[in-house]
């Protein structure tokens, strides 16, 4: 599979990044777990 930069960035945001009931989640990188983005769980 051949991908550009621009659509490697674009494939790891959306396997880190979900979207439910309008709520962003992301992916945690140490525990994998789908967080919601807020400002207390953003980035950890
Ligand atoms: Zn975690």
């Amino acid at each position: 599979m051949l991908l550009t930069r621009e659509e490697r960035k674009v494939w790891y945001y959306n396997q880190t990044h979900k979207t439910i009931d309008g709520i962003i989640y992301k992916q945690c990188t140490r525990c994998n777990e789908f967080k919601p983005m807020d400002k207390d769980s953003f980035y950890t």
